[in-house]
């Protein structure tokens, strides 16, 4: 059935060098039997604004806890384990018709692109999923469907919407975003490519994630604050021989890598530039209102008066999302933690647990076309 839960996993990665030198402790426990994940206080917080608040263990449980602390350990989780747990899933689920979306959430630096888009080494789940795609789509002889795959992706950035598979522009092009009564709201103009292959998709990647870097460079670090959306369109049309019918499927795969989490509190205890108003992403504030209002929204009080409203079209992003977040898609959140942090883990997984309670209703999206 199409009817079901977000699935929510958390992943921890290791220290980072910085980590090390400061004499990181790490906080976190996972349990690979019962996928709980624990977030230890830490040990020795003597300063004043942490001495009044209370740091207690808090325990979580999730549909899976990914621990990526350390290679050494058995239970290490790499890009591997967390593809066969979610992406090969999820792409299952898109032969079948149906929409999905794989989001990832967390601070900056606690491995949001590690997960989504990965390292040449290390690839991560957008560029497996692509290579996957394309082994399924090659390894089927069947003559009696055809594949066809689109590409697309795009930022947002400032509630601003940038093509990154165009060149860059100075100043910049920004896209506008429009609602079909149809469709649901989509990106006017955004460039849509076909690919027949994993070279061509890889390459479009790449130069989209250029796009991307560039501008981190550029402008102080613009990859945390925006929103990446990479979306493959895989279209199957199948024509059965006995009844001569022509049916078509299609379906979208959206992977989002989303801006770092601490954009979204104006009082985060991790620094003061954090606290400055400039910061502040709407998109990401927006976002947590829509799933605190989705989750407080099961489907049996959905129809009844209290009925919520969801504020997708606050922003930009959420706009995009609608359907992704609450609609026909299949969807999961992966919630990127780092093992010393223990304000933003603490409401990275809070966010996630709220997450949990999230449902959507996936249908297959399929036409006859004769
Ligand atoms: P984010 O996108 O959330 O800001 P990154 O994905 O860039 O964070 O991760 C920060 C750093 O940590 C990078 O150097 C990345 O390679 C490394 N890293 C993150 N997650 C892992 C992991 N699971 N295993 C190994 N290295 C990781
Ligand atoms: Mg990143």
């Amino acid at each position: 059935s199409g009817s079901g839960n977000v699935r929510v996993v958390v992943r921890v990665r290791g220290f980072l060098p910085r980590e090390i030198e400061r004499g990181a402790a790490n906080l976190i426990e996972m349990d690979p039997r019962n996928q709980s994940t624990t977030l230890h206080p830490p040990p020795h917080d003597s300063t004043k604004a942490n001495a009044r608040k209370v740091m207690d263990k808090k325990v979580f449980t999730f549909d899976n806890s990914f621990w990526s602390f350390s290679r050494d350990d058995d239970h290490y989780a790499d890009q591997d384990d967390v593809y066969d747990a979610l992406g090969e899933e999820f792409l299952d689920h898109n032969f079948e018709g149906y929409h999905t979306c794989i989001f990832a959430y967390g601070q900056t630096g606690a491995g949001k692109s590690y997960s989504m888009m990965g390292t040449p080494e290390h690839p991560g789940l957008i560029p497996r999923t692509c290579r996957d795609l394309f082994e399924r789509i090659e390894s089927n002889n069947s003559p009696s469907v055809n594949y066809s795959v689109r590409v697309s992706y795009f930022e947002v950035y400032n509630e601003h919407v940038r093509d990154l598979l165009v060149p860059r522009r100075d100043p910049p092009y920004y896209l506008k975003v429009r609602e079909s009564p149809t469709e649901g709201p989509y990106i006017k103009d955004l460039t849509e490519v076909p690919v027949r292959g994993i070279a061509e998709v890889l390459k479009w990647m790449k130069m989209g994630d250029n796009s991307r870097t560039v501008a981190s460079t550029k402008m102080n670090d613009t990859s945390s604050r925006s929103h990446a959306v990479f979306t493959l369109v895989l279209k199957q049309i199948h024509h059965d021989m006995d009844t001569d019918e022509t049916t078509e499927r299609v379906a979208r795969i959206r992977l989002v890598d989303l801006a770092g989490s601490e954009r979204a509190n104006s009082t985060g205890a991790t620094g003061a530039r954090l606290r400055e108003g400039s910061n502040i992403n709407k998109s990401l504030t927006t976002l947590g209102r829509v799933i605190a209002a989705l989750a407080d929204d099961p489907p049996q009080k959905r129809g009844g008066r209290k009925k919520e409203v969801v504020p997708y079209r606050d922003s930009i992003l959420t706009w995009l999302l609608k359907d992704s977040l609450g609609g026909n898609s299949k969807t999961a959140m992966i919630a990127c933690i780092s093992p010393s942090d223990y304000d933003e883990t603490l409401s990275t997984l809070r966010y996630a647990d709220q997450a949990k309670r999230i449902r959507t209703r996936a249908v297959v999206n399929q036409d006859h076309l004769s």
